[in-house]
């Protein structure tokens, strides 16, 4: 039975390469009718940054990745490990434990990621550990402890790092470069999902296409049903069919927004216009549908209305959402108050 894991530190919110490496371990426990164990890698106190295991667990959900057993904290193992480390550590003239040049137990015995990781993926059975390729150069290491430890070691699948277009690790400070950073862009999750599962396992470094990434984000919005769309924008879901054009959700509440607020009242160089949807739409219901709102238009339009004139009145802007849509957006009571604030002057 395959048994993979994925183990963040607790240092924040998820960077984009280690929910890289999440969705890998996720695809190869599923394609192999495998377990992934989730394990928070929190030996380290220095650099831990509160609330952070919480915000993890809210940001592998949001992408939609579950896990099958854990979360399981190596804090709560400690004395496991150090029993781990007594048995094959040394100790140096500080009273740490160490084996080959590294160390396994701290003098004040506190354990370290390398003994912790090794311990922890042995007895929890892992079969595949698959990390980024950052840890390769600890990958000779944690075969040792391990084969010390009398067992066989797993097997270690490496993959290429996210990069930024400088070749570089992508920086913490690129917006981009976190869960949170996108999120806050209104990339949708299924987008960024989408991303890493085509980047699949990449056995180089790859450069983070943002790109590719909204262009995705655009798909993703697109498979969305007016009420799902409206509702990620916080919006009312009479606003959904106003809300296709965006290609973010940053760009879909802002469009939102500008259909909810009343324009500021202008006179209107066409108050015929206005007074002919006014009838129009008196006679409709409370709200109106697609079709009922294309036929208010092609009514307006056919005695020479001023479809201009009408868009300006109702959202105050020249250009945005089809018209039809708007007047799917509007409650008749608010339409009717907007027609006549441009007309009364
Ligand atoms: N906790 C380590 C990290 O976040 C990963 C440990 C491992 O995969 O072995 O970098």
């Amino acid at each position: 039975m395959v048994r993979v894991r994925f183990a963040p530190s607790p240092t924040g919110s998820l960077h984009l390469g280690g929910a890289l490496t999440a969705v890998a371990n996720r695809r190869f426990a599923d394609e192999r009718g495998g377990v992934l164990v989730l394990r928070i890698d929190d030996t380290d106190t220095a650099r831990e940054v509160a609330g952070s295991e919480g915000e993890i667990l809210r940001e592998l959900a949001w992408l939609g990745i579950s896990w099958d057993e854990g979360p399981v904290r190596q804090s709560e193992r400690a004395e496991r490990h150090r029993e781990a480390g007594r048995a094959i550590g040394t100790p140096d003239e500080e009273g740490a434990l160490r084996f080959q040049r590294t160390t396994l137990l701290r003098a004040d015995g506190r354990p370290t990621y390398h003994l912790a990781s090794v311990v922890d993926d042995l007895d929890l059975g892992i079969t595949h550990v698959i990390r980024g390729k950052d840890l390769l150069p600890s990958t000779p290491l944690h075969e040792a402890i391990a084969r010390a430890l009398g067992a066989e070691p797993p097997e270690y699948l490496h993959h290429g790092l996210l990069v930024g277009n400088d070749g570089r690790k992508l920086s913490k400070r690129e917006q981009a470069a976190s869960l949170a950073g996108l999120r806050e862009l209104g990339i949708p999750p299924e987008a960024v999902r989408a991303y890493l599962e085509e980047l699949d396992l990449p056995r180089g470094d790859v450069r983070f296409d943002e790109t590719r990434l909204r262009r995705l984000a655009v798909e993703a919005l697109g498979a969305l049903s007016d009420e799902e769309l409206a509702a990620r924008a916080g919006a009312d879901e009479r606003l959904g069919p106003a809300l296709r054009g965006a290609h973010d959700l940053v760009e879909a509440r802002a469009l939102a927004e500008g259909i909810v607020t009343p324009p500021k009242p202008r006179p209107s160089g066409s108050p015929e216009t206005l007074q002919r949807f006014r009838e129009l739409r008196e006679r409709a219901a409370d709200d109106v549908e697609k079709d009922e709102a294309k036929e208010i238009l092609r009514e307006l339009k056919a005695v020479g209305g001023d479809l201009r004139a009408l868009r300006l009145a109702l959202t105050g802007a020249e250009r945005g959402p089809e018209l039809w849509t708007v007047l799917v957006a509007l409650p008749r009571d608010e339409a009717l108050r907007r027609a006549d604030a441009a007309v009364r002057r």
